[in-house]
């Protein structure tokens, strides 16, 4: 039997590789060529233009997205009996950064139109132990961080980002990764800038904070078998590093295309009765890892979606503080209530720079049949 409608799949992470084939098999024979397999030229290249991407004096390859955001706790100093405010909604890697540096993550609420933390909400959660904000660029979209600076000069803490999922989104002049005194990036394969395994890095203009980074995530030394302190082993991978060198000449382009996914999208499904979509601040520039929209009846509408073919994610089905994870931590259900209302209404759309019109088409066709 066949459909109308074509299968759209949530994400083909194959398609960057389709497009740009000859580039990453000759990043590939580099690396296999040059005979170094451990930190290097090919990661130091890396390290040099993705700061400047970002527009950052520092960045530092590691191993995965958490690894950068928990050493980059480590290397700010914040351990046990300081507090970090963390977004009540999101991916868990934000808390689990917090908890392995030995410090409490304090949950504040998002503003759920904009579905990242709420700025007006976090002068309430500063106490005499807030150490730091660590605030989340979700979906792709920056975090009001103009206001959250400001915040942290008003209290006297510490503004650090968790950009994993918003390589190149803007607030104004500054790129993620240049707006705190920190950030922490994820190269998953999944993320807009992904690479062919696991793969991370923190990017700060801090020289001091830069240096202790570069010792944690390579046994605390500077100088082989001279070790200054007890690190850890999480050194981004060469080959990893000339892939992503790779794809970073493509990476606005493709966030340029996501950006007409997303308003293609917003054009196509506007006035859907009971759809709820994003909602973006003026002066900021989202980069669209997911298309998040919300509805009441979520389930139902997933269930119908994939019955069209069409595949969505929920990011994410658990809030952290109701994961089994972070049951020593005493938050009963209703602790965050938005945060929880999320999870159960939230869906992605398909979203991808190898999106084409005719999927966005499609997507939309099926949800305004369905809803
Ligand atoms: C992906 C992600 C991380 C963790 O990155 P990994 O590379 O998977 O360790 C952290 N925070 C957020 C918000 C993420 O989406």
């Amino acid at each position: 039997m066949s459909t109308s409608t074509a299968a759209v799949p949530f994400l083909d992470v194959k398609a960057a590789y389709d497009e740009l084939r000859a580039d990453l098999d000759a990043a590939y024979r580099r690396v296999m060529d040059s005979g170094w397999y451990i930190l290097g030229e090919e990661v130091e290249a890396f390290e040099r233009e993705f700061a400047a991407y970002c527009g950052v004096k520092h960045c530092i390859g590691v191993a995965n997205g958490l690894d950068a955001l928990h050493l980059l706790m480590r290397a700010a100093g914040i351990g046990g009996g300081d507090e970090v405010i963390v977004p009540s909604n999101t991916y868990i890697a934000t808390w689990l950064a917090v908890t392995h540096a030995g410090a409490r993550p304090v949950p504040v609420e998002p503003d759920p139109r904009t579905y990242n933390i709420d700025p007006n909400r976090i002068d309430g959660a500063v106490t005499p132990r807030t150490r730091a904000i660590l605030a989340v660029h979700l979906y792709g979209q920056p975090a009001e961080m103009t206001a959250i600076r400001e915040i942290g000069r008003a209290r006297n803490v510490l503004v650090f980002e968790d950009a994993a999922q918003a390589h190149g989104g803007r607030e104004g002049g500054r790129r993620t990764g240049a707006m705190g005194g920190g950030a922490g990036f994820s190269f998953y394969p999944g993320k807009n800038l992904g690479a062919y395994g696991d793969a991370g890095a923190v990017t700060t203009d801090d020289h001091d904070l830069a240096d202790r980074v570069r010792l944690l995530r390579n046994y605390g030394s500077r100088v082989k078998y001279h070790n200054e302190l007890p690190g850890f082993n999480s050194r981004l991978d060469p080959l990893q590093a000339a892939m992503l060198r790779a794809k970073l000449l493509r990476l606005d382009d493709w966030n340029a295309r996501r950006r007409a996914v997303a308003a293609r999208y917003r054009a196509g499904l506007d006035g859907v009765r009971d759809l709820v979509l994003p909602v973006v601040p003026d002066g900021i520039d989202p980069v669209w890892h997911l298309f998040v929209v919300r509805h009441p009846r979520r389930d139902d509408l997933q269930r119908r979606l994939a019955e069209r073919s069409v595949g969505t994610l929920i990011h994410y089905p658990i809030p952290p503080h109701r994961s089994e994870a972070y049951r020593t931590l005493g938050y009963p259900a209703g602790a965050f209530p938005l945060a929880e209302a999320m999870a159960q209404s939230v869906l992605s759309l398909p979203m991808g720079p190898h999106l084409r019109d005719e999927d966005v088409d499609a997507v939309i066709e099926a949800v305004r049949s369905q809803s």
